[in-house]
């Protein structure tokens, strides 16, 4: 910390010019976010750029203003931190630290939902976060995942404090004029009484615990009405199959009474916060000291959706009689002996038979089906069964067989990676997501082994 206040003090009366700019981060609604190289020492910022006429007509004066009053409280590793502001006759810069790792919200994407011990380490630093921030009397009153960013060593970086409020002193909440936050994380006593609490920020809290563990936020409708209703009613359950003590502690941050709330002050703050249950194995006086676990999925029980029941009026398994007698064809492997017109009538004929025969023909664009078969495709807490259909384009597509609509597409790609994890189950791994598919049949290797095939026959024609 003390190379930190060094460093804050060398960064008074920066200006432009002092700085390399490089790629864009990101975009807010008022900002753009560039990579910013000090030119005299190398040190890389964050730097936030605001349009002065942007924010006057946008009339958010007071919202940039309220941005930098708190970061310039904020001096914890656990936060952005703002080393220096500077303007010049049409912009506002604010120097921020680099967060390399950007937000943790794609991460969450690409594995669906997080592990427990993940889940556990990510959430710990949230509550060492909010701990110190309360105890500066500050409310954030906007956390969600998107504001949880990741430095290079993969610790939690807090930011966007657009809306957050400095209490007076001795003073426990403030008024909201107009709705502040997102939809999905906002506490109900926001939406009823228009009052933010330090509690507020607990119910944020759970809400990003659960979905951690599930994938998706407790509360979510089609618009943010329904999403409001469900919140102000406390309407959510928790999936079947969730880790005991995390639900228990779900249970004890969700409570529509901020007073009620693990954490609040009422309820002696945050130290039985910190001794839950699942917060047991935490060593919070060296968290971060400690290397963050690496972020890996949670796959819960794999009989969790067992019951579903979309098989009917299909073969018990589900599969596609008439792709088995396509798969060697397709790859083009059947005989490799054959002139390659008589490969290409081959496909013709083949084309013809799956038009006439197969249910799935509609879907794949005039390509070949290799293999196409039910597959439970799992997303955290939700489970998805599919008709998965692998074609000659190369394309994997996925259909619900139920309503025979076309989902969505696993883009191919060659950076694509194949795992099997057991007869039953295996993972793509694409570029932004891993695809976690469940073969109730056993099919496992078998689609693992077409994929792998189709991608090399792919590189070599390439
Ligand atoms: P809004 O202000 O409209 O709510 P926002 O909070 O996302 O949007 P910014 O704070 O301007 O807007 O950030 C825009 C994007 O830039 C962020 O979503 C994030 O991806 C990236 N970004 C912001 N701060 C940093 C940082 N310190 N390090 C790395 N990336 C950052």
């Amino acid at each position: 910390m003390a190379d930190d206040n060094q460093k804050a003090k060398a960064d008074v009366g920066k200006k432009k010019e002092d700085f390399e700019f490089a790629k864009i981060l990101g975009e807010g609604s008022y900002s753009t976010v560039v990579l910013a190289k000090d030119k005299s020492n190398g040190q890389k910022y964050a730097m936030k750029i605001l349009e002065k006429k942007h924010i006057i007509k946008e009339k958010k004066v007071a919202y940039v203003n309220r941005e930098k009053e708190v970061l310039s409280k904020i001096k914890h590793p656990l936060f952005v931190r703002l080393y220096f502001t500077f303007q010049d006759s049409d912009k506002l810069y604010f120097g921020l630290s680099f967060a390399e790792r950007g937000e943790i919200t794609p991460y969450l994407r690409k594995v669906g939902c997080f592990d427990e011990t993940c889940t556990k380490f990510y959430t710990a630093e949230i509550v060492e976060a909010l701990d110190y921030l309360h105890q500066l009397r500050i409310i954030h009153r906007d956390l969600k995942p998107e504001n949880i960013l990741l430095n290079e060593q993969w610790h939690v970086q807090i930011t966007d404090f657009g809306t957050a409020k400095v209490l007076e002193p001795g003073s426990s909440q403030c008024r909201a004029d107009s709705f502040v936050g997102t939809a999905e994380y906002v506490s109900p006593e926001l939406l009823t009484s228009k009052n933010a609490c330090y509690a507020s920020d607990l119910w944020a809290l759970g809400c990003i615990l659960f979905q951690f563990t599930a994938g998706f936020p407790p509360f979510h409708g089609a618009n943010e009405y329904q999403c409001f209703q469900k919140i102000t009613k406390g309407e959510y359950s928790i999936p079947d199959g969730f880790p005991a003590p995390i639900a228990d502690l779900i249970e004890k941050i969700l409570i529509l009474e901020p007073t009620e709330r693990l954490g609040a002050e009422e309820k002696g703050g945050f130290g039985p916060l910190k001794q839950h249950d699942f917060f047991e194995d935490i060593k919070w006086d060296t968290l971060m000291e400690q290397k963050p676990p690496p972020i890996k999925a949670y796959l819960p029980g794999q009989d969790l959706h067992s019951d579903m029941n979309v098989l009917d009026g299909m073969d018990a398994d589900g599969q596609d009689d008439f792709d088995g007698s396509l798969l060697l064809a397709g790859l083009g492997l059947a005989d490799q002996s054959k002139p390659l017109a008589s490969q290409s009538d081959d496909r013709k004929a083949l084309l013809a038979k799956q038009e006439s025969n197969s249910p799935w023909s509609p879907f794949c664009n005039g390509e070949l089906i290799l293999k196409a078969g039910l597959v439970d495709k799992r997303k955290g807490f939700s489970c998805k069964r599919r008709q998965l259909i692998c074609t000659d384009g190369p394309h994997l597509y996925y259909v619900d067989p139920v309503a025979m609509v076309l989902k969505g597409e696993i883009p191919w790609s060659e950076h694509m990676q194949l795992e099997m994890k057991n007869f039953k189950t295996f993972f793509i791994h694409t570029p932004n997501r891993t695809y976690f598919l469940e073969d109730p049949s056993g099919e496992a290797q078998q689609w693992v082994t077409l994929i792998e095939n189709l991608q090399k026959k792919k590189k070599s024609v390439n």
